[in-house]
Parts: structure tokens; sequence; C-alpha cells
């Protein structure tokens, strides 16, 4: 500015000097005021061009002038780039801090001091049904028509969440979402979703389980009760006390199933998979199992003394020599609960056939009978926790409901599947099913096992 006001100084005098020389005094204003009004003009034209420049052309436009107004420019353009780049560096900030939001697995809703919609977020549109652009400034308690809702957003504090039923929620499928609202700025709100369903259904099977576990004890506790009251208050036979004795030690043997089956789920749920270098010799397992089943089969079948024999047409197709590598405790628990299941609920005279069979890519141990069968609309539900068919069938043979519970997860923890095939009179089918990788060659190895036959 300086300069400028120098330059001009230096012309005015310049004039007012060469005028005086020329024409005295009258010379030096008349030449000093035509000097003065170009410069005014020029200055004026100078800056309406530097305007010009400001308003129309790029910043990286060349500047074609010279001195102090070069200088003026180069100023200008420096501090226009500046801010300029500073403005892109907030817009960048300001669209990976959206896209953030954008991504979080919650719903983000930001509401002006009206309760109007100003901004949400790709979640929260799929959790409350909102379209941005068709909902914007809408009030929120007009799009999301809850009344448990609609009562927290009328209160003025919102210290803890409420749940509401998701947008999305059907008959089958139940959404549930958790909402909080959180004040900040001036009156503003942010309204945040998260979607709990899984976490309700948790809750919700938790519930069931402990109401569950406790009616399966009440019930035998109840019968044990009883009996201790009329033993201590009626003076019995021997032989009808050894009979009363005798139905309380089945309640507690059901008492003690039960606790062995919670506890070996509760293993299974909570403990590191199998390692994968446990191997079981299964010829000798077989074996084990084979005894067992056949025990089972006589005692059930209600015979007294030594002389019992198994009801059952047992059929055990030949065990190669091959190894199995995962937990022995394990597949003991799911291996035994299918055949004890196959002999509870086969009739004495029925045919109950137990195979391994292999094929390339699976290994199946496969519990075939011909018992009373289950209907299809039961074979889904089968092996959750606690469900029978025939709860009386199950009870009356010492079931405890979490046979199949235990076996799926069993073969879950070794990378396989529990299958159920059954045909209602005509009997069943249960399959654990295992990757093949799952085989070990023994040194007795038979080359060949039997190859899985699919009817
Ligand atoms: P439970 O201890 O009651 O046998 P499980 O989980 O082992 O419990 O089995 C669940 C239900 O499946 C049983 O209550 C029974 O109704 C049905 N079930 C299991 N195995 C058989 C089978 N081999 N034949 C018929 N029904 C079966």
């Amino acid at each position: 500015m300086l300069a400028i006001l120098f330059e001009f100084v230096f012309w005015v005098m310049l004039a007012a000097f060469v005028g005086g020389l020329w024409s005295g005094w009258s010379g030096a204003l008349f030449l000093a005021f035509c000097v003065a009004t170009f410069n005014f003009g020029l200055s004026a034209w100078r800056s309406q061009r530097l305007e010009r420049w400001l308003r129309s052309t790029g910043l990286d436009h060349p500047l074609k002038w010279s001195g102090v107004w070069l200088e003026i420019g180069h100023r200008i353009q420096r501090l226009l780039k500046q801010r300029e780049k500073a403005t892109a560096e907030l817009e960048q900030r300001l669209r990976d801090f959206l896209q953030a939001i954008q991504a979080s697995p919650n719903g983000v809703i930001l509401l002006d001091s009206e309760g109007r919609i100003e901004w949400c977020n790709g979640t929260a549109s799929a959790h409350l049904g909102l379209d941005i652009h068709r909902d914007h400034l809408q009030h929120i308690v007009h799009l999301v028509r809850d009344p448990v809702f609609s009562k927290y957003y009328a209160q003025d504090r919102h210290h803890e969440e409420v749940t509401i039923d998701g947008r999305a929620a059907t008959l089958s499928r139940n959404i549930k979402l958790s909402v909080h609202l959180h004040a900040y700025g001036e009156g503003r709100q942010l309204l945040l979703t998260r979607d709990i369903t899984t976490l309700a259904q948790a809750d919700a099977m938790r519930r069931d389980f402990v109401a569950n576990v406790s009616h399966e004890i009440r019930t035998p506790l109840t019968v044990m009760s009883g009996f201790i009251e009329t033993l201590q208050a009626i003076p019995l036979e021997d032989s009808e006390r050894q009979r009363y004795l005798q139905m309380m030690s089945v309640q507690a043997e059901r008492m003690q199933s039960l606790v062995a089956d919670l506890l070996t789920l509760s293993q299974l749920e909570g403990g590191l998979p199998p390692r994968q270098h446990n191997t079981i010799d299964l010829p000798e397992f077989m074996a084990h199992i084979q005894s067992d089943a056949m025990a089972l089969s006589a005692v059930l079948s209600g015979q007294e003394g030594d002389e019992r024999t198994p009801v059952h047409d047992f059929t055990f197709s030949e065990v190669p020599a091959w190894a199995f590598s995962g937990a022995r405790s394990e597949l003991i628990s799911a291996v035994s609960n299918l055949v004890s299941n196959a002999v509870r609920y086969t009739p004495a005279g029925g045919k109950i056939e137990l195979s391994w069979l292999r094929d390339a890519d699976q290994v199946t141990f496969a519990v075939t009978d011909t018992g009373p069968g289950i209907a299809a609309e039961h074979l889904p539900r089968l092996s959750e926790r606690f469900y029978r068919v025939d709860r009386s069938r199950s009870r009356g043979t010492g079931g405890t409901g979490l046979g199949l519970a235990i076996a799926k997860h069993v073969a879950q923890r070794h990378g396989g599947e529990l299958r159920i095939d059954s045909q209602v009179g005509k009997g069943s089918r249960f399959s654990l099913v295992f990757p093949a990788s799952r085989l070990v060659e023994t040194e007795n190895a038979s080359p060949e096992m039997p190859v899985i036959s699919r009817e």
C-alpha cells in the first residue's frame, strides 16, 4: 500500500515540478491535477481487473501484470490457495467421519431441536425403515410409531435405553432394537439404535433353560420327598420299605444323570476344540459300546437276575482297524447317547444296527433302528435341549432330554454334524458325520472300510 502511495506522490510531485517549469504555479497545479486524476483512474482500472480475476479465473491462472499489482495478486493467490487447501482437508475429514459413522453396526440419527431428522446412517435406516431423502426433516415420533418410543421420547431425561420392535420384524422373525437418546449441542439430540435380537434370544433361551432344568429336577425331588415323608410317618413292612427305597434310588439316579448330562453339555459348549492328535482305536472303542448296548437292552427288558439277555436284534457291522482322531470321552458321550436312544425307544424284538461307514470325504457312525420313528415336524427341533417327542417314554426310560444336544455338539466340535432320518412306523437312523480326515490308519489297518450305502 505504501509503495502505491509513494508512486502516486512521486508522479504528482514530478508533474507539479515539470508544470512549474513550464508555466509557473498554474502550470504546476494543472499538470499535478491531470497526473493525479490519471493515477486514480489507473488504480481504479487495476483494482477492477484484480476483482475480475478473483471472481472469474482459476487460482492457477498465471498473472500477467507487473510491479506492485503483481505482488498484491500473488499474495492474494497464495492466501486463497491456503484457504482452499484447508477447506478441502476439512471436507475430507468430514467425509471420513461420515463414512466411519456409516460403517458403524449401530444406527445413528441426528435430530434438530424440534426432533426432526437431519441425518441418519444406513444402519438406522434399516433398523427403523427410514429413507433419509424422503424423511429428511420429518419428526422422528411420526416415523417411529411405537408407543414405547413415543413415551420415551416425551420424557425430559433419557438416562436409560429402551427396547422396541425393529421395522423389519415379522411374525417368524422378531427384531428387537435398543434405542437411546443423547442430548448434544443446543437442544439437539442424537438417537442411537442397536440390534439386540440375538441378545434377547440368548436371554430367552437362558430363561427357558433355567425353567427346564428346575422343572426336570423338581419332579424327582418331589417324588423323593414324598417317599421320605411316608417312610418317616408310617411304619412299613420291610419289603414295602425296600420297594420305596428302590423307587427313591431310581429318582436319585435320574437326577444324577441329569446333572452329568448338564455338566457334559456345559463342558462341550465352553471348552476348547478337541486336539487333533488324540486318537481312538475304533475296534476297541466299538467293543465297549457294543457290550454297553446289549447290557442296556437286557436291563430295560425288565428281566430279573443274572440270566438277563438283550431283547433286541443287534447287528454290529465289522469295524476296520482304523483309529479316529478326536476326544475319546466326547465320542463315547455322543455314540452312547445315540445307541441308548435306539435301545430305549425300539420295542423288544426290534432291530438295531451299529455301523462305521466311509466315502472319499466323510466317515459316518450310524445307528439304525426299527423303532417307532419320528414325525417330520419334530426333526428340526429334536437336538434342542429338553425337546422330547414322547415325554413319558423318555422319562420312563431314564432320558434327560439332552442326549441329542450332546451328540450334535460333539459332532460339531469334530468338524462334523448330526443327521437324522426317520419315518413314523418304520424306524430311525441317527448319523454322526465327520470329515474323512478324522480317520487315521493304524498298523493293523484293513485296506477297506464299508462304503456308505445311501438308501
Ligand atoms: P431323551 O433323553 O429324551 O432321549 P434325546 O435328546 O436323546 O433325549 O432325544 C430327544 C427326543 O428324540 C427323545 O425324547 C425322543 O422323543 C426322540 N428320539 C431320540 N432317539 C429316538 C429313536 N431312536 N427313536 C425314536 N425317537 C427318538
